[in-house]
């Protein structure tokens, strides 16, 4: 008996704690550096790397060897711009009379292990209807199996702006939804919205600072909050610990929000140079969506698949958002990788990559904006987006070498999050 216990109490956790995965890794990209390192073995332990060293390490009979030699492998990418709980389909407008939050949450699973398995290991939910947070919580639980999940929960807009629930119903089912359901006007009523999410239990606020394409709205641009109201915003969002990211097509639109002082620009196909220097001089991210923009317009092209009011505008703002984000670039804006998963089929993020690419950017640069400037703009630097020592074991690889052809980043042959392997 006395036996054992000695048995239980010491050799199995001794057993467990020596357990050890090593990744023989082809090419390794160091995305701290923009380099691409050769024969490296990464050696993971529980849900950390604990180390990286030269040459393929045989390990001991207890280790896990996983074989990556003709991989390129890299950090477990991030998406600074999904919507996890829905997907682009004629029927779209309609399920917002049809769909219960249950029938959300049930295709959310699906998305979400699609987006895994195209290996995004993390994800900015930029708005929904509050199923996201669920969804973050049941991934945290190990419940369901995808990405990472940051959320806003539900996007902050103004009366009729984009994110407005209620736009484009009729007038006896529009009400006037307020702060608790996102929409905001005023400086008090924003506060009030931006403590709201803290209290549904969001990680970050998104605001509609312009219009959008596929709200059942006249304008695309049109800015749609006062500077008073997001600095309101941004003030509030500090007190909590959130970054503020903006939906901006208008140049009016992004001064003011970048003056107020949020933390990333979604879309910004309308920028100017007024905006570029001053996102430069604030440090503001451009988190671009181009493919967003194409699947819009491709769409839009499709009798009958969007509404009549939304329709000319994916066809005006779609086509533009990859030369803004070519100049951009090109004028040193910040960049961190976002798509607008849900706009478009999700599982297809990686195609931003040839789009960032075709634009100019080098693809180890785009690699870099989905993973070192990802975490950055999370604010998750310590922990995630590069592999280093110490660091959380999100890594995946792909089939090639992605800086021979940007679609190799389609090619994902490996997925490992937290430590646990997912896909190989
Ligand atoms: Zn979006």
């Amino acid at each position: 008996m006395r036996k054992l216990f000695f048995v239980f109490l010491f050799s199995i956790p001794a057993l467990l704690s020596a357990q050890r995965t090593l990744l023989h890794c082809g090419r390794l990209i160091d995305v701290k550096n923009g380099s691409v390192l050769t024969e490296q073995t990464i050696l993971v332990e529980g849900n950390k790397i604990s180390d990286i060293q030269k040459g393929y390490v045989a390990g001991t009979s207890s280790d896990i060897v996983i074989d990556l030699k003709r991989s390129t492998v890299m950090p477990g990418l991030i998406d600074c711009h999904v919507h996890m709980e829905h997907e682009t389909n004629p029927n779209r407008y309609l399920e917002a009379f049809t769909l219960n939050p249950a029938d959300y949450a049930f295709q959310s699973v699906v998305f979400s292990n699609r987006t895994l398995m195209a290996g995004f290991t993390s994800v900015r939910d930029l708005g929904g209807s509050g199923v996201n947070i669920a969804l973050r919580n049941a991934i945290n639980k190990n419940l369901i199996v995808g990405p990472r999940v940051f959320t806003a929960g539900k996007s902050i807009a103004t009366t009729g702006g984009h994110a407005d629930p209620t736009n484009g119903y009729r007038k006896d089912l529009q009400g006037d939804p307020g702060p608790s359901a996102g929409v905001a006007n005023g400086p008090d009523e924003c506060r009030k919205a931006v403590r709201q999410r803290y209290k549904d239990g969001s990680d970050l606020i998104k605001i509609t600072a312009s219009g959008g394409v596929l709200s059942v709205a006249k304008s695309g641009e049109n800015p749609q909050f006062t500077e008073d109201e997001i600095k309101a915003i941004v003030e509030t969002a500090k007190d909590y610990g959130f970054k503020v990211a903006a939906h901006c097509h208008g140049a009016e639109a992004m001064k003011r929000a970048v003056r107020g002082g949020v933390n990333s620009i979604e879309h910004g196909t309308y920028m100017d140079d007024e905006v570029i220097a001053l996102m430069k001089q604030h440090g503001t991210y451009l988190v671009a969506t181009i493919i967003a923009g194409k699947s819009v317009a491709d769409s839009a092209k499709k009798t009958g698949y969007y509404p009549e009011l939304v329709t000319p505008k994916a066809l005006a703002i779609g086509p533009k958002m990859q030369n803004m984000f070519a100049k951009a670039y090109r004028e040193g804006v910040k960049i961190a990788f976002g798509t607008d998963a849900g706009v478009y089929a999700h599982g297809k993020n990686w195609m931003e990559f040839v789009y960032m690419n075709e634009a100019g950017m080098p693809v180890i640069k785009a690699i870099q904006s989905a993973t070192v400037s990802a975490a950055d703009l999370l604010g998750v630097s310590d922990q995630l987006g590069s592999i280093e020592k110490g660091k959380l074991a999100d890594i995946i690889a792909v089939d090639g070498d992605p800086e021979r052809d940007a679609k190799v980043m389609g090619k994902v042959n490996f997925v490992m999050k937290d430590g646990v392997v997912y896909k190989k």
